[in-house]
This record gives C-alpha cells, structure tokens and sequence, in this order.
C-alpha cells in the first residue's frame, strides 16, 4: 500500500531529479522550444516541496493536489498548467483514503494523463509530454509495475526524436522540430522514473 508518506518522498525525489537534469530539459528546449524547461520545472518543484514540507497533507490525493496546485501558480510555462492537471487530477482520483494499492493509483494516473490530453488538446504522437505518459500509464495499468512504467517512459521519450511537434512551442518550428527529443516527454520520464525509484 501507498501511503501519503511515499507521495511526498515521490515529490522531494522529482524535485531533486529537476535540479540535476535541469540543465538538459532547458537545452532540449533550446533547440526547439525557448530555453526555459529546465528552470520552469527547477522553480515548480522546489515550491512543491516547500508546501509539503511546511502543510504536510495526510492523505495520498492531498499531497498530489497540493503539489497540482504549486505547479499551476508558480511555473508561467505551458509545462505548469499540464503538470498541475496531471497531478490535480491523479490526487482527485486517489479520494481521501490514507493509503492506495499500486492498481489505484495506474487508474488515477489514467484519469490524469485523459485530463492533460484534454486541456492541452493533443494526442499521442503530437511529440509532447503526452508520448512519455500516455505509455506509461497503459505499462503500469497492465503490469502494476512501477519498473515496467519507467521503461515504457523512457522509450517513450526517446521516440519522441523523430516525431514533428504538432503541438506547443515546439510546433511552431514545423519539420524543423525533427531529430530533436521533446523536454516535456524527457521531464515526463523523469517523474515516473523517481516514482520506480521510491517504490524501490
Ligand atoms: P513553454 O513552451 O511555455 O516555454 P515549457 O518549456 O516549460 O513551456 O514546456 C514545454 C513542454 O510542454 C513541451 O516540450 C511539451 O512536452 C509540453 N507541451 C507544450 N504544449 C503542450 C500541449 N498542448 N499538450 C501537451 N504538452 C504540451
Ligand atoms: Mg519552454
Ligand atoms: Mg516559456
């Protein structure tokens, strides 16, 4: 069971994993994007974890809520609104119980991943965020492996390099945008990534 103690060390560890990789998101988003990846999600996360810190939610869907809210009001990117949604949405699927089974959170993870889809308006193969998490949900609702979810991430980022951007910055580039790895997809990567890393 997943407690609200592991969504918080789930959140502390993306964080940490932004500051490291941040310098990489902001030069994937310098070649197709305006360079500013990296620190839009440096800045998102560190208030993530400031709020967690200091409120300590209870229950699984608080936190994920909680840490939805910080990265709508603090990243002025596109990449804040639909992270925040993600993890909004995933937190408002989770309910109130104080701790969830691994198959709960694949299904709230779905429901989060549809809502990102629906704001943002693009699908699978649009070379956006979407082609790291759209996989990635489907590994671990299949699996109920965090393991499988990671890897499904990962390739999923990586497919994103010949792919044209039909949505976001990255689109205004048009077949310019290919042969470049999307930073959304690879900061998507990085979030399930920390997810296997703490159910480890
Ligand atoms: P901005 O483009 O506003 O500078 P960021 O650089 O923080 O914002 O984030 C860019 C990333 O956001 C892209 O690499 C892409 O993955 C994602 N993105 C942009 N637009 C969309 C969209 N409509 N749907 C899903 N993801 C998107
Ligand atoms: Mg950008
Ligand atoms: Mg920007």
């Amino acid at each position: 069971m997943l407690d609200a103690e592991f969504f918080r060390r789930w959140m502390s560890a993306t964080a940490d994993a932004v500051d490291r990789e941040a310098g990489r998101l902001t030069e994937l988003d310098s070649a197709i994007g305006d360079a500013d990846h990296g620190s839009n999600l440096q800045r998102g996360f560190a208030a993530v974890a400031a709020a967690l810190e200091k409120e300590r939610p209870a229950t699984p869907g608080a936190v994920l809520a909680l840490a939805g809210r910080q990265l709508i009001s603090t990243v002025g990117g596109a990449s804040g609104p639909l992270y925040g949604t993600l993890l909004r949405r995933t937190g408002k699927a989770l309910g109130d119980d104080s701790e969830v089974t691994p198959g709960k959170l694949a299904a709230a993870l779905g429901a989060g991943v549809d809502a990102v889809a629906q704001l943002g308006g693009a699908k699978a193969g649009d070379k956006t965020m979407l082609d790291a998490l759209i996989p990635a949900a489907g590994a671990l609702g299949e699996s109920l492996s965090f393991g499988a979810a990671r890897e499904a991430a990962d390739e999923g980022a990586l497919a994103t390099v010949p792919l044209q951007a039909r949505k976001g910055r990255a689109s205004y580039l048009g077949e310019r945008s290919i042969g470049h790895q999307d930073p959304g997809a690879t900061s998507s990567a990085l979030l399930i990534g920390t997810l296997a890393d703490t159910a480890e």
